[in-house]
């Protein structure tokens, strides 16, 4: 573990008009990593979009799309935009959920602090540096080595009715296959937590599973250019020929209900994919106890109400507690309508 080392924040006046790429710097005795910032600034005097992605080091997708788009749309991207495709250098690294440095789970180490880990400094750079300056956040995720997601845009349910309904908007906007409003009960250290504290619209971005896809790539940009486009007109979305051929799905994961955990640790094989209709009762699963002796048989994990499978654990060994299935359900009516059904 590493127990010294200094962070370099980017030389950069935020607030001026200009197109450019910088580092944070964090350096260690050992080597130096960087987190690559891209900024765009067009107007000093409003605030950014921050697009970010690879907080989690098993979740490639969010890299793949961001670089991606820097790479193909840089050169006519308009608006104040900020740009972090690859946040979590030394997790992104070891192809790791958390950090190989310390331990640290970079999502639930916001707000961060100074004085504590490298994943710790991470998170206090963006909620000290990076967060004031903006309006709106896209936070670009996936299942990663353990879960199975349908591509998705997710927020939660808001106590502000006006943030709430700009969300709601914007994820419609992203044309995403499936929006889904999601009461999670762990939510401590997490971006989301302290930015919709701010009263500002954060979108969470599920872009599949594990494995990336072209479709995710190709998902994602559609999704990065339509909400940039939605705030700076003049930077018109490029992907319109390539519009979803199915109506995109807005679900809701309205409280603990809607959860499937494991009872006991063992070997979960799933018997549904992510985006499956299920019916109450259904069989969803087999859970394998660990160390089985004669007489011991696997338990049948079934639905516990109708609905559309949200996530599926796919990592096959299972601890007690870990969710199997997450089970969504349509939005009811008001919720629709203010997404724009
Ligand atoms: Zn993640």
């Amino acid at each position: 573990m590493l127990s010294t080392f200094t962070i370099e924040p980017p030389d950069v006046n935020w607030r001026q008009v200009q197109k450019r790429s910088c580092h944070l710097n964090i350096v260690t005795p050992v080597r130096t990593w960087r987190v690559p910032i891209w900024i765009c600034c067009d107007r000093p005097n409003d605030p950014f979009l921050l697009l970010i992605g690879g907080q989690h080091g098993d979740e490639y997708q969010g890299c793949g799309i961001l670089l991606e788009f820097l790479q193909t749309q840089w050169g006519r991207l308009h608006g104040n935009v900020i740009v972090i495709p690859e946040v979590n250098p030394p997790a992104l690294e070891a192809g790791t959920r958390t950090s190989p440095l310390d331990g640290g789970n970079l999502n639930r180490a916001f707000p961060g602090r100074t004085g504590g880990t490298i994943t710790e400094a991470i998170a206090h750079f963006i909620s000290t540096e990076i967060l004031p300056l903006v309006d709106f956040v896209v936070d670009i995720h996936s299942g990663g080595g353990a879960l199975e997601v349908p591509p998705s845009v997710m927020t939660h349910y808001l106590p502000i009715a006006e943030t709430f309904r700009e969300t709601l908007s914007a994820m419609r906007a992203t044309e995403l296959p499936v929006s889904i409003v999601v009461d999670e009960g762990h939510k401590d250290g997490m971006l989301d937590t302290l930015v919709e504290s701010q009263g500002k619209p954060f979108l969470c971005v599920e872009m599949g599973g594990g494995h990336l896809q072209a479709r995710d790539i190709r998902l994602g940009l559609r999704m990065v250019e339509n909400l940039i486009a939605r705030r700076n007109p003049e930077m018109v979305a490029q992907h319109v020929a390539d519009r979803p051929s199915v109506a995109p799905l807005l679900l809701e994961v309205p409280g603990p209900g809607h959860y499937v955990r494991a009872s006991a640790g063992g070997l979960f094989f799933p018997a549904v994919a992510a985006g499956d209709t299920i019916r109450r009762g259904q069989t969803i699963g087999r859970l394998y106890p660990r160390d089985p002796t004669p007489g011991d048989s696997a338990v049948s994990i079934t639905a516990p109400l109708d609905g559309v499978v949200y996530v599926v654990r796919v990592s096959v060994r299972v601890e007690p507690g870990d969710d199997l299935i997450i089970v969504a359900a349509p939005a009811h009516a008001a919720l629709a309508g203010m997404w724009g059904t």
